[in-house]
């Protein structure tokens, strides 16, 4: 079955007993979102080591997608100097693309969705409902110190782009978090503190799935 009509994936690799049934695993969706600098990337590769989840960063994937030559290159391109959010249609596809090459059925979602329409239209093209979102919670100082001291030579890392990143932040990417909380899916770290510590508090709400490594 293709994700994008049911949020199962089908895996021939599961053998039922005796037998040599096709199974479906469910897919997984958790949604990793906190403002710019909130250390989501690096917390997504800790889990990633522990859990034994795919890591999609939808920042990554349209970064990817503007080196590779596409047509909706140069676009994807300004919006991201400009710290807008690019259009649903776009980031979807490659998040479903990237779904279906990992072979996986376990998703962390970074980045993604940053406002309201991203949130409906992901929801609408995958029909995929997300397990819960894991939110870090960061003060701006924090994140601003951050971006301007790592050095990715990414086009946005500038305080100008920053500024507005902040203000995209928390005027639509907020909403996505607030609705997620109306419905309690919501859990919030504390992402101030040291990478460590935070992974001590992220590895708490991820035991449910148990450690591969
Ligand atoms: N972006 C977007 N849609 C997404 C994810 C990223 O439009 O779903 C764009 C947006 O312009 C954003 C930039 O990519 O400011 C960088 O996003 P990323 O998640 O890599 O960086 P972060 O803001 O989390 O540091
Ligand atoms: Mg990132």
């Amino acid at each position: 079955m293709s994700p994008a009509i049911g949020a199962t994936f089908t895996d021939d690799s599961g053998r039922a007993e005796g037998g040599d049934l096709v199974t479906e695993k469910e897919v997984i969706v958790i949604f990793v979102l906190g403002g710019p600098g909130s250390g989501k990337g690096t917390q997504c590769g800790h889990i990633v080591q522990h859990f034994g989840f795919t890591h999609l960063s939808a920042g990554d994937l349209l970064r990817a997608e503007i080196n590779s030559g596409s047509e909706n290159g140069t676009m994807i391109q300004n919006m991201i100097k400009e710290g807008k959010i690019v259009p649903s249609e776009v980031t979807v596809k490659l998040l479903q693309r990237a779904m279906k090459e990992s072979g996986n059925h376990k998703f962390l979602i970074d980045g993604f969705p940053r406002n309201e329409e991203n949130r409906a239209a992901f929801e609408e093209v995958t029909k995929i409902v997300p397990e819960f979102i894991l939110f870090f919670d960061c003060a701006e100082e924090e994140m601003e110190r951050r971006l301007l001291s790592r050095n990715e030579g990414r086009v946005d890392d500038n305080i100008e782009t920053i500024r507005k990143r902040f203000k995209v932040f928390l005027e639509s990417s907020m909403k996505v978090v607030e609705y997620y909380e109306s419905k309690g899916k919501v859990h919030k770290v504390d992402a101030g503190k040291p990478i460590s510590d935070v992974f001590d508090a992220v590895k708490q709400i991820f035991s449910p799935f148990g450690e591969v490594n």
